[in-house]
């Protein structure tokens, strides 16, 4: 969504963004969605219905977002994921959570950065392929990663921009009362994504 059509949006009152910071959370209401920012561990995320893998393309378990995981879910879903593996840069399929907190597991596939060309239309395709699973199974809330940040070496204020615009651009197209979250691992990275939504929503 560019910035004429959010202030159109914004001047026939749909697109209201709503600005929440305590302890160091940062919340934005876009329309009825919620985006919301924190740090803590993705595999420890027991109040979101689904969950997202930074996967590698053998959805096999490994280090950083994967390791964490597959270590939380159990074999399983190794096990789970093998009749959908390799997946292509920018793809999305989703598993059940085994023993993690959370129903499902959505494993995206994000590029490694200047290798897997345009990175940010691939980058972009793994939030709207999330999304639109998320969409379509009723899932209310789910919480993300900084995929493509870790190994693949995606730069963080980069990524989190494109995260974000997508997210926004796909609003219109989610039903509402939506929960979606970033779960960044350091305090640095949740700054970067704080300052990177306030400003596209400014
Ligand atoms: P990718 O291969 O897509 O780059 P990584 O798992 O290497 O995925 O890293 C993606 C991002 O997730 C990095 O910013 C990394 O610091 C962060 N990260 C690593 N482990 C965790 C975890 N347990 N919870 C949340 N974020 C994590």
């Amino acid at each position: 969504m560019n910035k004429i059509k959010i202030r159109a949006l914004k001047y026939r009152g749909i697109f209201k963004p709503r600005v929440e910071q305590r302890d160091g959370v940062l919340e934005r209401q876009i329309g009825r969605i919620t985006i919301e920012c924190i740090v803590g561990d993705i595999a420890a995320q027991k109040d979101c219905r689904a969950v997202v893998n930074a996967a590698n393309a053998q959805l096999l378990p490994g280090g950083g977002v994967a390791g964490a995981i597959h270590i939380a879910a159990g074999p399983g879903l190794a096990v789970e994921c093998r009749k959908w593996a390799p997946i292509k840069p920018g793809e999305a399929v989703m598993t059940s959570g085994h023993n993690l907190p959370n129903q499902y597991v959505i494993h995206c596939l994000g590029p490694i950065y200047g290798k897997d060309k345009p990175s940010d239309l691939l980058l972009a395709n793994c939030y709207r392929n999330a999304l639109k699973i998320m969409q379509e199974n009723k899932i209310d809330s789910i919480a993300f990663p900084a995929i493509s940040t870790g190994v693949f070496g995606y730069p963080k204020a980069e990524a989190a921009r494109v995260a974000f615009k997508t997210i926004i651009d796909m609003v219109g197209q989610l039903d509402p009362d939506k929960r979606i979250r970033f779960v960044l691992h350091t305090k640095s990275d949740l700054e970067i994504h704080q300052k990177v939504l306030s400003e596209l929503t400014a």
